[in-house]
């Protein structure tokens, strides 16, 4: 009764009964698997409950504070509850890392010095990150400061080179840096287990090498984070997993005391570090997205499922598949022409609760040497924790999407990028 109702509502919303009927066969497939997720999310509820309860976090740390923000207690607490989390001597959560680049720039900066080196033991790092390190030539990077740049791809199958990783270790390797998100690139996501087995080989190769994990995209998708596995550092943007969707800005860096100290002097100043930078009342945000973080997570992995099942029965290659573990929360689908790449976002934008009303076109982006199309409609800008997709119209065509701050509303965005590519021709049911 009420199944045939809520259809009735999809049907009113746009989408055609032969898709429900198709994707509801799916969907009652998938239990165990939602109920797998469930319970991730409830092992990561309760672990960010216990570090709150241990804070004796209370409604006198949700206070702003401005200015410099000297005895700022919320957000020292929100440190402290971080750091308790990720299991780490120290954390830096703040609104002026504001973005993920950024907070990857300050601990990498606050980490290195002249005549270092950094290493990639797991390929080319993400888009932003190339200017940072002056893969590309940009302004302030860190090779402009005499900071070298050293890379060992993952091997075809996916696995770590460990003799290249040998080989590359040398007398100025100061630190590794380990995406964990596969992020746009088109191999795997690394799990937890597979960073502490490479952060174990590094460690023994160089023993005082800081390994730094970009946490983008992985944060609770696992009952364990890089930093339980050895990791020095984990940093990562609150407009992604660990903002629950209510951050409106701001980055985290966790991590050994030193490393968390060094990368802090260069967000404010030496001298200075933590002990300034006012809230302005974002406390309590911070520690309400927080809280909901696993339960967003959860419903943003529901939809990387859902979607994979879906598209790949319907024949399209979809990465991961859907059997396989998740490790982020990214789903990439290859859709083979420019015009359902086009329709596959048309459809999310629609779906969305802000800007519904806005078709995306694909656009020069900056930076960008193909044309690129984005669907987004979210509370906050640039948010891709909320449902949102996007593709470089170049072949092989492949859409990477990801987030959903509800299970059901990222079930709608995917009924909905589906309904275009039917209405297009672009699929057969
Ligand atoms: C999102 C992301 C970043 C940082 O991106 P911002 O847009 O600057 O927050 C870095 N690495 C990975 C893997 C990411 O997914």
């Amino acid at each position: 009764m009420l199944n045939q109702k809520l259809n009735q509502v999809y049907e009113t919303m746009g989408i055609d009964a032969k898709i429900l009927s198709f994707c509801d066969t799916i969907e009652e497939e998938l239990k165990g698997r939602f109920s797998e997720i469930d319970a991730n999310a409830e092992y990561n509820q309760l672990k960010i409950l216990k570090a709150m309860q241990k804070n004796y976090l209370s409604d006198t740390h949700f206070a702003a504070t401005t200015g410099y923000g000297y005895n700022d207690l919320g957000r020292d607490t929100l440190e402290s509850v971080y750091a308790d989390i990720f299991n780490t001597e120290d954390a830096l959560v703040r609104p002026q890392l504001v973005s993920g680049t950024h907070a990857l720039t300050i601990a990498l900066s606050g980490n290195l010095r002249p005549g270092d080196e950094i290493l990639s033991p797991v390929g080319k790092p993400y888009d932003t990150l190339e200017g940072v390190i002056g893969i590309t030539e940009a302004k302030g990077s860190l090779a402009e400061y005499g900071i070298t740049y050293s890379q060992v791809d993952l091997l075809p199958d996916g696995g770590f080179d460990w003799e290249g990783i040998k080989a590359a270790v040398n007398s100025r390797t100061k630190l590794a840096t380990i995406q964990r998100s596969k992020g746009y690139a088109n191999r795997k996501t690394l799990s937890v287990e597979q960073i502490g087995s490479l952060i174990t080989f590094l460690k023994t190769l160089k023993p005082d090498i800081i390994c730094m994990v970009d946490n983008c995209y992985g944060e609770f998708v696992e009952i364990t984070e890089p930093s339980d596995v050895g990791a020095d550092m984990c940093v990562g943007s609150l407009i992604k997993n660990p903002g629950g969707g209510l951050a409106p800005i701001g980055g985290y860096i966790v991590g050994k005391k030193e490393c968390v100290e060094n990368a802090a002097y260069r967000l404010t100043a030496p001298g200075l570090g933590k002990e300034v930078g006012a809230t302005l009342g974002l406390n309590q945000t911070l520690f309400q997205g927080l809280f909901l973080a696993p339960q967003v997570v959860a419903g943003a992995l529901k939809g990387a499922v859902y979607a994979a099942n879906i598209y790949e029965r319907l024949g399209f290659s979809v990465l991961p598949d859907g059997k396989e573990d998740r490790y982020d929360i990214i789903q990439a689908i290859t859709l083979n022409s420019p015009e359902a790449v086009i329709a596959f976002c048309q459809g999310i934008q629609a779906a969305a609760p802000v800007d519904s009303f806005v078709t995306p076109e694909p656009w020069a982006m900056p930076g960008y040497t193909n044309e690129v199309i984005m669907a987004a409609g979210a509370f906050v800008q640039g948010s891709s924790i909320e449902l949102s997709a996007d593709a470089p119209i170049k072949p092989p065509y492949t859409v990477f999407f990801q987030g959903g701050l509800t299970w059901h509303h990222a079930k709608y965005g995917i009924l909905m990028s589906l309904q275009k590519l039917y209405e297009k021709g672009l699929i057969r049911l």
